[in-house]
């Protein structure tokens, strides 16, 4: 197995790595596209394609869903919980022995830095661990009807589920939806985006070595319109997750509705961070800067909107700038504090907003440009990007720009903040800085958002159930109650 710093190496000089999948996964073997046609995948940190893969269709879908349909009835839903966990922990274990090579093609596919995509590696290893340890443990109820009847209810699994991965967080995004899918007994059909492709397809090989049987797990490339459309709705589906867009979420949600198929629905943010005067100062500072500029910015999650109370404002937002400006960018194999956009159509969107904003009189405090990879002078970069004392109304306050753009917002007191940050038409996370820890749990009872962070940003891990409310969607992913969004109860009352 080649070290990471051989591969690295290896990435860099040759602009791509050897031995990378090209056909979809489906039936436990790699296919070429029923129609033959393939697409390239790029290398944002300089913006070159540096892979091929399959662009799938109908026809690949319908293959996938019918091997799915198959290994479902004929092999994993009875399949032990306990033997469906070792195969799990297995993956986990796999993923973990893999994590240079996951890691490196996640970098070069999606443009995050190597460090990031080495921790999404882990988060993904750890998600399989998780539900590996939540497969016998999956237990119904008793009802109390009487001494002349016998209530239960099981837990059986949905039947097949639909993975469509966003570009974001490739494998994070699909090892935290197959991974409790296959735990409660479901088999699956993936689509991951057509920008980022690799690790799903590598993960779904990892998982036949772990010992999954051919067809519980499937993965197929493409674009949303011609694999992902026909795969959301194909009547063999039973439940569909999706991450992405909610101008996609809702075509998928109506395209799923024919079908009466379930769906869980996780889609945009525009998540504030409410940092007061009495907080940890360098905590903070740290936490919001992470909030916005990992990834990018290219985070349904990232704290896009600072919520900062008036007496800690002007030296805040100025250590802010100056860390932002201090940043150093580069290709996402070179380590660098951040890296490029993921396509040249995400840089446009977000040199759109800045460039309307400025139009319309707004003053950006740091960055708001294009740059490039200072090494090579490719890649589709964007400058860190702060924006001081937006309106509430401003088009950067209430659209997500999912990119490396904060904006600034005065508060007058825990009371206004709390108001300036619901708000919004999204309602998936928000951040809290005090060190009045009941201020801090007043806030997060009253904040409109699936989940909380109080005093560090992206606190939690796969146990704490993740998903949003208002336009960021509906459902929960990750912890237990991730698992049983791939359940359906059924009770079961006899008379005895
Ligand atoms: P973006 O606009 O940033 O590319 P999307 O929400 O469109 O984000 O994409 C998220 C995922 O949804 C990708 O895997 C993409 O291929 C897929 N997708 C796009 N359009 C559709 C669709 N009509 N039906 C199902 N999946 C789709």
């Amino acid at each position: 197995m080649q070290s990471k710093q051989e591969l690295v190496a290896l990435a860099l000089s040759a602009g791509t790595l050897p031995g990378l999948p090209q056909g979809h996964f489906i039936d436990g073997a790699s296919s070429t596209a029923a129609s033959g046609r393939s697409m390239e995948s790029f290398d944002p940190g300089r913006a070159a394609p540096f892979a091929v893969f399959a662009r799938g269709d109908a026809g690949d879908v319908e293959a996938a869903v019918g091997s799915a349909r198959r290994a479902f009835e004929q092999t994993w839903r009875d399949t032990p919980a306990a033997a469906r966990g070792r195969i799990l922990q297995r993956a986990a274990e796999l993923i973990r022995e893999e994590t240079a090579r996951l890691a490196v093609v996640e970098s070069l596919d999606s443009g995050k830095p190597l460090a990031e995509a080495e921790g999404d590696v882990r988060g993904a290893a750890r998600a399989f661990e998780y539900y590996a340890g939540a497969c016998d443990k999956l237990q119904g109820d008793t009802f109390p009807l009487g001494p002349d009847y016998l209530g239960y209810s099981l837990h059986e699994p949905v039947g097949v589920a639909a993975q469509i991965i966003p570009w974001n967080f490739p494998i994070s995004t699909a090892a935290r939806g197959i991974a409790p899918a296959l735990a409660a007994g479901c088999a699956v059909v993936a689509k991951p985006a057509e920008q980022t492709p690799f690790t799903a397809l590598l993960l779904a090989e990892l998982l036949k070595r772990a010992g999954l049987p051919d067809g519980v797990l499937n993965v197929v490339t493409g674009t949303g319109a011609e694999a992902g459309a026909p795969l959301v709705a194909h009547p063999g589906i039973d439940h569909v997750t999706f991450t992405g867009s909610v101008a996609t979420g809702i075509g998928v949600m109506k395209a799923a509705a024919d079908n009466v198929t379930r769906v869980v629905l996780e889609l945009g943010g525009k998540s504030p961070v409410i940092v007061l005067a009495d907080c940890d100062r360098k905590a903070a500072l740290d936490g919001v800067m992470g909030a916005i500029f990992e990834n990018a910015g290219q985070i349904c999650s990232a704290g896009s909107r600072l919520i900062v109370e008036r007496s800690l404002h002007d030296g805040f937002v100025e250590d802010l700038c100056r860390r932002a400006e201090a940043l150093r960018l580069g290709h996402a194999l070179r380590e660098p504090q951040m890296g490029p956009v993921n396509s040249d159509t995400q840089l446009g969107r977000i040199a759109g907003f800045i460039d309307r904003a400025r139009a319309r009189g707004v003053d950006v405090a740091t960055g708001g440009a294009e740059t490039a990879d200072p090494e090579s002078g490719q890649g589709w970069f964007y400058r860190p990007t702060i924006v001081d004392d937006c309106a509430p109304d401003d088009e950067l306050v209430r659209e997500e720009i999912f990119g490396p753009v904060l904006t600034v917002q005065i508060a007058e007191d825990a009371q206004h903040a709390l108001a300036l940050a619901n708000d919004s038409q999204y309602a998936l996370v928000a951040g809290v800085y005090t060190a009045d820890f009941a201020k801090a749990h007043r806030l997060a009872a009253r904040l409109d958002a699936g989940q909380v962070y109080i005093n560090e940003y992206f606190a939690g891990g796969i146990e704490v159930p993740f998903g949003g409310n208002k336009k960021s969607g509906f459902g929960r992913e990750k912890g237990l109650e991730g698992l049983l969004s791939y359940c359906r109860t059924k009770s079961i009352a006899a008379r005895i």
